[in-house]
C-alpha cells in the first residue's frame, strides 16, 4: 500500500483524464483502485490494523452507484455513473461502500446498514459526510446531458448543451479513438441516485 497516497494525489490522478472523453475500463478500474487504497489506508491508520484490499468490479448497472458484498469483501461500482461523477465516486461512493465492508468486519452482521457503526466509520474514521443517497454533483455532469455516439462499440460521449448547440450550428466533433464524427442520439434527464 502506498503510504504517500493522499486526497491531493487522487485529484491529480483524476485530472490526467479529460472530462469529456469516457474512461476505458482499465482507467476506471485504476482510479477506483487508487481511491480504495487511499480510504483503506486511512481506515487502517485510525483502527491500527491493516485490512485486506477488497476485490473491485465495475459491473453494476442502472441507478445504483455502488454496492458492498460483505462476505466476499468486494465492492461493485457502476461504470456509467462513474464516468459522469468521477470526483463524487472517489470521494464519497468508494468510502461509503468501504465503510460497509469495515463495519461488517468490525461489528458483524447484526448492525443496521446505515446505523451508528457505519456512520461512525464514515464521519470519525474516514471523515466523509455520512450520506445515504447521492445527489451526484450536477455542476458539470448534469450539463452534459446530450449523448452522442461514435464508431466505438458501446461508447457514449456526454456533451454539454454548449457543445450540442455548436454541433447544431455545424461544428463537428470527432472521437479521438475511432476518428468518426459524433452523432446525437439521446437526451438524458439529470438523476438523483440512491444507494
Ligand atoms: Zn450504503
Ligand atoms: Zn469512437
Amino acid at each position: 500500500m502506498n503510504a504517500n497516497l493522499n486526497l491531493f494525489s487522487l485529484q491529480d490522478a483524476l485530472s490526467d483524464y479529460d472530462d469529456n472523453s469516457p474512461l476505458s475500463l482499465a482507467q476506471a478500474d485504476y482510479l477506483l483502485k487508487q481511491a480504495t487504497l487511499f480510504w483503506l489506508a486511512k481506515a487502517g491508520q485510525h483502527m491500527q490494523k491493516s485490512y485486506p484490499i477488497p476485490e473491485l468490479d465495475l459491473s453494476l448497472k442502472g441507478r445504483c452507484a455502488g454496492q458492498a458484498w460483505l462476505e466476499k469483501w468486494k465492492m461493485r461500482f457502476n461504470l456509467q455513473l462513474f464516468q459522469d461523477n468521477r470526483q463524487a465516486f472517489l470521494q464519497e461512493v468508494v468510502p461509503h461502500e468501504l465503510a460497509h465492508l469495515i463495519a461488517y468486519r468490525e461489528f458483524g452482521r447484526r448492525i443496521k446498514p446505515h446505523g451508528k457503526e457505519w456512520r461512525w466509520l464514515m464521519e470519525t474514521v474516514l471523515e466523509v459526510p455520512a450520506r445515504t443517497t447521492h445527489r451526484f454533483d450536477v455542476s458539470s455532469s448534469a450539463r452534459q446531458n446530450y449523448l452522442y455516439r461514435c464508431g466505438c462499440p458501446e461508447r457514449i460521449h456526454p456533451l454539454t448543451i454548449r457543445r450540442h448547440n455548436r454541433i447544431i450550428k455545424g461544428t463537428d466533433y470527432i472521437c479521438r479513438d475511432c476518428r468518426q464524427i459524433l452523432s446525437f442520439y439521446a437526451y438524458r434527464e439529470p438523476e438523483t441516485v440512491k444507494k
